[in-house]
This record gives C-alpha cells, structure tokens and sequence, in this order.
C-alpha cells in the first residue's frame, strides 16, 4: 500500500527505460499496478532493458517512439531525462494526466526516513559518504537515487529502521510533489544546466524544491557560506542547520546544530557546545571541496544522533569515489589521480586547486565553454599539458606559449608522454574539463581506461 493510497486502482504509464524507469516498472508490477512502458530509443541502445525479464514478469512494453498507448493510463512516471516540454509530456498535460518522477513515486511507498541530498556539485561524494557513515554506525541505510540504484529498488526490502540516503538532481526534484524528506541537504548552487531549465532562477526554483513539504518534524541543512542559499534559508520557517567551510559563526548562531572548519579542524556545534569532528589531515580526501562535503555528511550524521567517535573513524577511513580526484597509481614517486568526473572547467578547475603543480591530462568533446575561464589558473598550475579528444588541437593551440604542450591521439599515449613530464612531487593528474562522449561511452568509461593506461605503464616499469 502507498502511504496514501491514493494510487489504489491505478494504472500507471512509465515513460523512459533507463535505471530507475524499469526499477519503478517492476515495483508498480510486483504490488499489482497495471503497467505500460514506453522509451522512444531503439531496444539496441537501452541498456537497462531486459526484453526478456520484463516479459517474464508480464511487463508490457514499446521501444523506438512513444504511441497513443502512453495516454490510456491514470499516471504517467516520467524519467528525469525526457524534457518537460516535449511533446509527449505536453499532450499528457493536455489530457490532464499527473505525471511525476521515479523519486515522487517510489517516496510515496517508502516505509522509512528519508535524506535527500542536493546541489550542483559534490551530491555524489556526500551521499556515499552520508551512507558510509550511517553503515559503519549499524544502520540500514540505503544509498540510491542519482547514484547506484534507483530509489524504486529499494522498496521490497526496507523496513520501517531503514533509512534511504537520496542523491537528487534539480531534475529529479522537479518532477515531486509531495515529497518530504526527513533531512534535506543542499550543497551549494551555481550555474548549470540553464539550457534545461531555461533561466537561473527556474533552477534555483527546482533545487529548493527539497523543502517544499518539509515541516516542523524535519531538519533542513544547508551551506552558510552560499549567499543565495543561505538568505531564502532564512525565509523558511522548518527546523535549520547549516555548514561553513568559512567558519561564518554569525550565520550559524541561533541554530540547533552546525559543522564548520577553523585551523585545520572539522567541529560540529551543538546548541552552546563545540566538539571537534576530526582533523583535516585525518581526512585522504584533497581539496578545499571535500572538506565542505564533509562537513556536510558530519552534520547530517550528528544530526540523525550518530556518535561523534562512530562519525570520526567513518570519515577517516572513507576513500572517495571513483573517478573524481581518485589516486589510481604510483611509478617512480610519481602519483597519478583519475578526475575523470571533471566533465566542466568549474570541477576541473575545483580539481586543480586542489593540488601545487601537476602535469594535466585534459580535453574531450567539442564545446563552445569558453577556455579563458581556465587560463590563469592553467597558466599557475599546470607544468606540462597533455591534450586529448576532439578540443587537442584548440587547447594545443591556446596555452603553447605559456608552457610545454604535447598532443596525444590515445589514453595510452597521454599516459605514457605525462609520464615522462612528470617528477616526484608533481603529479600526473587527468582531470578533462570537458564531456567524453567523442571517445568513450561517458566518464565512467573514461576513467576506467585512464585507470587501464596508468596499470599498463607501471607494469611495463615493474
Ligand atoms: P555531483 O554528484 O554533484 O556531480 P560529485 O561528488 O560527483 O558531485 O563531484 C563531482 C565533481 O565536482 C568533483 O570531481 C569535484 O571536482 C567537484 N566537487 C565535489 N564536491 C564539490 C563541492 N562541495 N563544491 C564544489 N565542487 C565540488
């Protein structure tokens, strides 16, 4: 039963196949809701799509475009990736059909807390270190959302004890309703995605969607140090706790709980009373950035009444996720990290702020992103450049006055010439500042073969 039973009786439409369409597909089917799912992509390049296991479950379903089928049921679940002005949602809204997200679904059938974490970056970092931390402390948390598994899959086996650790993007909160978070986290916000949601504003709009239903009984966190986030924070009247990486104290006053950084120190702030989290240096995570994602991971935590001691030795022993700032390998004294996730110059340039000099691996899909953003702090950073993908020659191009520039046609060769500019204390650091899909499938594929050149070269040096 949904916690509502509103949707006793319905029949639902799931539109999009990916991940988390065929996790609620199933679910809807496994509770006896009549389903219908229909992806516009062809079956060849649906690769969540099991034609066989969704027939064995008596899962009807269409590929290769959307047909009048879709509007013969009470509900349509629409995938966070199909655009709510394409045509097949605005005929929906036509007909007066509710369409919602995966996350409002699956929330709506969800027995236990959940937290719901937000921001344009550092999500992915915070929710599995928000996860690590709640496990490590006996908890039955599950990490899902735009991470891993869909919510969806969580369903059929968590208990009113679990709790449900949610990454969300501005696309996934835009597509809610009712959703209430137990706990809600937003990270910090700027501009991204605006060719989505149309303006600023509207995104701002869609991220702060997290707090729309939250009340008196839930917790509402968020980064003191963002002025945006922080002034309409003070216009919401639900229980607030926030972070500062800048140790803003005046801004923190007056909360319940609080995180915040001074003197190479993480401590959280209870009420009148100040305790220290742990020492950055306790932290493997580089960078000014990791340490706000953990700030924020150690409030959620201490807020949910995770013990300091338990919170500490999580934190101390999380190594990070892959592809983002992951060190994959050492030859000859030499470190390389695989930031394959720097998909943009503002994570690129997060990475590289993160390290003193570094021979950098970079470049990707053509782009119109604008390479003076980077420009300084290449020019300050970078001792060799190693450029890659379909921007090598207008990277080449741009920075060959400044410093040693070499271009490479494969991963294998960008690993192998980085590796010849590189000496102990300066790392090889393959961080793209562009998306990948002139080469490979996507970051992930990335970064996996970077990983596959770097293990290739020190085996050949062993
Ligand atoms: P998301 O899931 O929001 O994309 P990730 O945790 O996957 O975030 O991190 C992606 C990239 O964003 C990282 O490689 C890093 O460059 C940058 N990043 C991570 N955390 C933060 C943060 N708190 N603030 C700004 N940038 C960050």
């Amino acid at each position: 039963m949904n916690k509502s039973g509103e949707f006793d009786g319905c029949s639902f439409t799931i539109l999009g196949a990916g991940r988390s369409g065929i996790a609620i597909a199933k679910f809807l089917n496994g509770r006896g809701f009549k389903v219908f799912l229909s992806d516009n992509n062809p079956e060849a390049s649906l690769s969540y799509l099991n034609p066989g296991s969704l027939k064995e479950e008596n899962i009807s379903f269409e590929t290769g475009g959307h047909s009048e089928k879709v509007f013969e049921n009470d509900v349509i679940v629409k995938s966070p990736g199909i655009n709510p002005v394409s045509p097949v949602i605005l005929k929906a809204r036509e007909l007066g059909i509710p369409v919602f997200g995966e996350v409002e679904i699956a929330y709506r059938f969800c027995i236990c807390p959940v937290i719901a974490i937000t921001g344009t970056n550092g999500k992915t970092t915070t929710t599995m270190l928000t996860g690590q931390i709640f496990q490590d402390a006996g908890l039955d948390a599950r990490i899902c959302g735009n991470v891993g598994k869909a919510f969806a899959e969580e369903l059929d086996t968590i208990t009113e004890t679990s709790v449900i650790i949610l990454e969300i993007s501005s696309y996934q909160l835009e597509d809610t309703l009712k959703f209430k978070p137990a706990i809600s986290v937003f990270m910090n916000f700027t501009e991204d995605h605006i060719e989505w949601h149309g303006n600023v504003q509207n995104y701002f709009n869609a991220k702060f969607k997290i707090v729309t239903n939250q009340d008196g009984d839930d917790l509402f966190i968020y980064n003191a140090d963002e002025n945006k986030i922080r002034e309409k924070a003070k216009t919401l009247r639900i229980p607030k706790a926030a972070f500062s990486f800048e140790n803003k104290q005046t801004e923190l006053d007056g909360l319940k709980y609080s995180t915040f950084y001074k003197n190479g120190i993480l401590f959280v702030k209870d009420g009148n009373f100040t305790f220290e989290l742990i020492p950055r240096n306790d932290i493997k995570l580089i960078g000014d950035h990791n340490t706000q994602n953990f700030l924020a991971a150690g409030l959620v935590a201490y807020s949910y009444g995770i013990p300091i001691e338990s919170i500490r030795k999580s934190m101390a022993n999380f190594g990070g996720v892959e592809h983002r700032i992951e060190h994959c390998g050492t030859l000859n004294g030499i470190d390389f990290y695989n930031d394959s996730k720097a998909t943009n110059f503002d994570s690129m340039l997060m990475c590289l702020n993160s390290f003193g000099k570094v021979v950098l691996i970079s470049g990707g899909q053509n782009s119109t992103a604008r390479i003076d953003v980077i420009f300084d702090t290449v020019i300050k950073k970078v001792e060799a450049l190693i450029c890659i993908g379909e921007m090598k020659e207008v990277l080449a191009e741009k920075f060959m006055r400044y410093l040693p520039v070499e271009i490479a046609e494969t991963l294998d060769d960008a690993v192998r010439i980085s590796f010849s500019h590189a000496t102990a204390g300066i790392p090889v650091l393959f961080s793209p500042g562009f998306k990948s899909f002139d080469m490979f499938n996507d970051y992930e594929h990335r970064g996996s073969e970077f990983k596959k050149s770097v293990k290739k070269l020190i085996n050949e040096n062993d």
